[in-house]
């Protein structure tokens, strides 16, 4: 996301980095562009302008217009600022204290913003990294198939879905929910609600009862990213009625301007607390104002990229995986299942945008990586016997062609596909051993 909105600024500052002094004026122009900056990717107009304020009063003190490296100063500033406007440190989630659950959350927010399928990947999120057994509730009676849907999601996901069909008030399925999560001991309990197009009394009515009687230890809203100031506005009124305690952002995948991810804070005071990356239900992320900040700078999300390869990495065929690139054993198989991990790590081309500076190279909004080249390469893979893939070195050209055969794919692209083998093997083997301390120096090990 915030594609446009990072080109801005990175031309805003890109004159400003590599200054030495800093005069007034100079900050004055780069605010001027910032402002303007932030105006096109529908930030809230007094949002932009408190930002703005405060970061030229910043910028126009000693220490940076005395430094010997303002310009970077200027931008570490407005980084700094970026990460309060989103609520400075990352805040967790609460529980219901030990002893006194089940922990009840409810999810809010207008028709379509997300609440069903963020309602799965929350109770898929709390399974996998909390450790909690959570239900849902079903709790959106108008909806046509919003029960179905919400059943489809917890089948997919093995999490119990409870329901009491359309003709029961939300208000008694939520009550029924409690209960019976506290009967089959479900530590968390998560009623996914109705919502509308726009809001309304009656809807409005209706979820307060329901807070009321199920006294949720958050409640969430679920805004989506795509709607830039409507969703602020949103935001604010059902804050306004039910007092939320956290917003999730989704739909951040998408092609969003990043005006609600920036204002949504400090217009409702509070803390956006994860984000929506996509439709499936692993694609839900924890918010960190600053790493945040760093991705709407251009200047990568290190951090994420290296827990989400842990998540998807277990830690002892790591190791032994760079014990086999240092010792040149690296094969077809390895090969595979690392190909197989990048791709439960998300699309390649978000992946590689988290590097820093890889979202400044030219023709970086272009890239793309086409699943089918990763498949093709895979299907060459799966048509090489075990001791082929054990040892390349074997695979003369009559094996090569019999490959080529057997996954239908083109020789000259199985003889490519075995050439970049060999190279990259070749390089792993060359850096594991490298005076750095190589791979794992990388790996942070
Ligand atoms: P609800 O009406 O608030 O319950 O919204 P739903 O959960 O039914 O979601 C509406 C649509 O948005 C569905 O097609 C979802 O797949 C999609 N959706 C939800 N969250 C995300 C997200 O983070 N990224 C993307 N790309 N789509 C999402
Ligand atoms: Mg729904």
């Amino acid at each position: 996301p915030f594609e446009g909105l990072t080109g801005r600024l990175q031309d805003a500052f890109s004159g400003l980095r590599k200054k030495g002094k800093v005069t007034e004026a100079d900050v004055k122009d780069v605010m001027r562009e910032v402002r303007l900056a932030l105006l096109e990717a529908d930030v809230n107009y007094k949002v932009v302008r408190n930002f703005v304020k405060t970061v030229r009063e910043k910028s126009l003190g000693e220490e940076v217009l005395g430094s010997l490296n303002g310009g970077q100063q200027v931008v570490k500033i407005v980084n700094d600022e970026l990460t309060e406007l989103m609520g400075g440190e990352q805040e967790k989630i609460i529980f219901a204290e030990p002893g006194q659950g089940p922990t009840v959350y409810m999810m809010t927010g207008l028709q379509g913003a997300g609440k069903t399928t963020t309602a799965g990947k929350l109770a898929n999120y709390l399974r996998k990294y909390e450790k909690k057994k959570p239900m849902m509730v079903a709790a959106d009676i108008y909806r046509p198939a919003a029960i179905d849907q919400l059943q489809t999601v917890g089948r997919d996901l093995d999490i119990p879905v409870f329901s009491m069909g359309d003709q029961v008030s939300p208000v008694e399925i939520a009550k029924r929910g409690l209960d019976e999560a506290k009967a089959e001991n479900r530590d968390v309990v998560i009623i996914d609600t109705a919502g509308r197009l726009h809001i309304d009394e009656t809807l409005m009515d209706e979820l307060e009862d329901v807070k009321a009687a199920v006294n949720p230890h958050e409640i969430f809203l679920v805004v989506d990213a795509m709607t830039g100031q409507d969703a602020v506005n949103v935001a604010d009124s059902f804050n306004e009625r039910l007092n939320i305690t956290s917003v999730i952002l989704t739909k951040l995948d998408g092609d969003t301007r990043g005006g609600a991810a920036l204002s949504i804070r400090s217009v409702t005071n509070k803390p956006i607390k994860f984000t929506g990356t996509g439709e499936k239900l692993d694609a839900l992320e924890p918010f960190y104002p600053d790493r945040m900040a760093n991705r709407i700078l251009g200047m990568g999300d290190i951090l994420t990229l290296i827990e989400r390869a842990q998540q998807e990495v277990d830690e002892e065929r790591a190791e032994e995986m760079a014990a086999k690139m240092r010792e040149n054993r690296y094969d077809f198989n390895d090969f595979i299942e690392q190909m197989d991990q990048m791709q439960n790590m998300g699309p390649l081309e978000d992946i590689i945008k988290m590097i820093p500076g890889m979202n400044n190279l030219p023709g970086m909004d272009q890239f793309e990586v086409d699943p089918k080249d990763m498949a093709h390469m895979k299907a060459i893979v799966m048509s090489m016997t075990e001791e082929e893939r054990q040892n390349p070195d074997i695979l003369s050209q009559k094996r090569r062609r019999r490959i080529a055969k057997g996954s239908a794919r083109d020789i000259a692209e199985v003889n490519r596909l075995i050439k970049q083998f060999k190279q990259s093997k070749d390089m792993m083997s060359k850096m594991s051993n490298g005076k750095m301390g190589g791979m794992e120096k990388m790996l942070g090990k």
